[in-house]
């Protein structure tokens, strides 16, 4: 094999490492854009809130889901003491588990240990509103499709139907929500919603997309129709094929600042 040295990142007659971008930021390892036929199936399976992680920035997705960094990067961390920014006033996962099984139980008429009365007098008046409209609720169906050639599980906290067909999917968080989290939660709607369709529910050709923010008792609200969602999913999927670093705001909180930017 013939290797060209002025492409390598250094010199070795110098032995003399510099400050050029390492391989995997010059060349995608193998995710290329084909220009027909395109099957990007990169991984065995990938839950929906994993699959998300595209619309923040594709090379997150890729350090994340693909080489699996996210465990080693953090020991790393940990190990040499680097400081790393992170998000002050995110929920804590184990409220967020509690507060979906309290909605859940609620919706499918079982019993509810309410553990935040204010929180769930919200979300209460909200299910009841739809319920004497006549809708019908589905809280955490678990969903398995095929997404561009990719297997992805998901549970949508809610979908509401009225005579069969889907009306709106409901996600619901707690905790603090910045707007590249918005980003990342309508991904996952519109991977639901998609996902319903693929999978046989008759879905309206325009959806309501719902996060209800719990904790600021907001609800963003997102109506699109079904062949502008496929759209969007499907670029952003196409995005794993540019690998590029990009200065984004969510970089500064990102948990691989240090890999893509100097510090
Ligand atoms: S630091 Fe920025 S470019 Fe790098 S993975 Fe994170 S969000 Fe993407």
């Amino acid at each position: 094999m013939t290797v060209n040295e002025e492409s390598l990142p250094y010199t070795d007659s110098q032995t003399e490492v510099t400050n050029s971008a390492p391989l995997y930021f010059i060349d995608n390892l193998g995710v290329n854009l084909q220009s027909e036929g395109l099957s990007l199936g990169i991984v065995s399976e990938l839950s929906v809130t994993k699959l998300s992680l595209l619309a923040l920035c594709p090379k997150k997705f890729y350090y994340s889901q693909i080489l699996k960094l996210d465990e080693d990067i953090d020991t790393f961390y940990k190990d040499h003491d680097i400081e790393v920014s992170k998000r002050v006033g995110t929920s804590d996962a184990q409220r967020g588990t509690r507060v979906h099984k309290e909605i859940e139980n609620y919706i499918n008429g079982k019993e509810v240990k309410i553990t935040d009365f204010d929180t769930f007098d919200f979300i209460k008046n909200l299910i009841d509103k739809e319920v004497s409209a006549g809708k019908e609720l589905n809280s955490e169906t678990e969903i398995k499709f095929s997404f561009f050639g990719q297997m992805v599980t998901g549970i949508p906290d809610l979908f509401i139907s009225e005579k069969d067909v889907v009306l709106e999917v409901w996600d619901f968080k707690t905790g603090e929500c910045f707007e590249d989290d918005k980003t990342q939660y309508f991904y996952q709607l519109q991977a639901y919603a998609y996902g319903l369709q693929s999978i046989g529910y008759k879905v309206n050709e325009t959806i309501r997309l719902s996060i209800v923010l719990v904790d600021s008792k907001e609800i963003v609200t997102k109506e699109l129709s079904m062949n502008e969602i496929k759209n969007e999913l499907y670029h952003r999927w196409l995005n794993l094929s540019d690998l590029s670093t990009q200065k984004l705001d969510h970089c500064e909180i990102c948990l691989y600042g240090n890999l893509c930017h100097k510090q």
